[in-house]
């Protein structure tokens, strides 16, 4: 999108609003930081894993956005995913499981609240899982545009902006994939099963989040 003159205060509001959002993330015990670029995330991520480690990375368009399993991979570290398309039934289960026990789990948010909270709701509940509890290091990746007054439009932000181009994206037969916006449905087919607020960080783990002053995942 070509530059005007009115980027200059859109930065400066995300900025403003983002570092009122860290801290209240790090009121909350968890260790938050915003940075304004996908390449300064990416940055950060790198910083806080070691060459060599290994990490999980559950189902999240924001860690690919920002270049993440590539870069990890270059040096030299192992990550766990179930989305390469050429596993077996068998071999996606096993990756599922062991994105969990890796070193370190990398993930995006569905929604990020004003007060520090983190939403994310999940189909399979091995993302949810992971976040909930692991003796990993936890790292959340979350473009600004995650965002929320409150954990209601944080659930209705999952429903009616992330699920749809989610459900696209799987090829998954939602009602919300044909009419853009969430039916509350209770097809076989719905991905909106296990809701996990992280009030706080959980005890005995050092949870990371990344604010990100761009428009990352759905
Ligand atoms: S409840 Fe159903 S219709 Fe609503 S977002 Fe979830 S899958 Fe889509």
């Amino acid at each position: 999108m070509t530059a005007t003159p009115f980027d200059e205060a859109r930065r400066k509001h995300r900025q403003i609003l983002g570092e009122a959002v860290v801290k209240n993330l790090s009121s909350r015990g968890f260790e938050a930081l915003y940075v304004p670029t996908a390449e300064e995330a990416l940055r950060e991520v790198l910083r806080i894993i070691p060459e060599g480690a290994s990490v999980g990375i559950p189902g999240s368009v924001t860690i690919r956005e920002i270049g993440a399993p590539e870069k990890l991979r270059e040096r030299g570290c192992t990550v766990l995913h179930h989305w390469d398309p050429g596993l077996t039934p068998e071999e996606r289960t096993q990756a599922l499981q062991d994105e969990l026990l890796a070193e370190y789990y990398l993930t995006g948010s569905n929604a990020v609240t004003r007060d520090g909270m983190l939403v994310n709701i999940d189909g399979n509940g091995n993302r949810v899982s992971g976040m909930a509890w692991g003796k990993n290091t936890l790292i959340f990746v979350a473009g600004m545009n995650k965002v929320t007054a409150t954990v209601d439009e944080a659930i209705s932000r999952v429903r009616n902006t992330a699920t749809p181009p989610n459900a696209l994206r799987l090829h998954i037969d939602t009602p919300c994939a044909k009419t853009g916006y969430c039916m509350d449905c209770s097809s076989d087919a719905r991905v909106c099963k296990a809701l996990l607020i992280l009030e706080g960080a959980t005890g005995g783990r050092k949870t990371h989040v990344i604010l990100v002053g761009e428009d990352l995942g759905f």
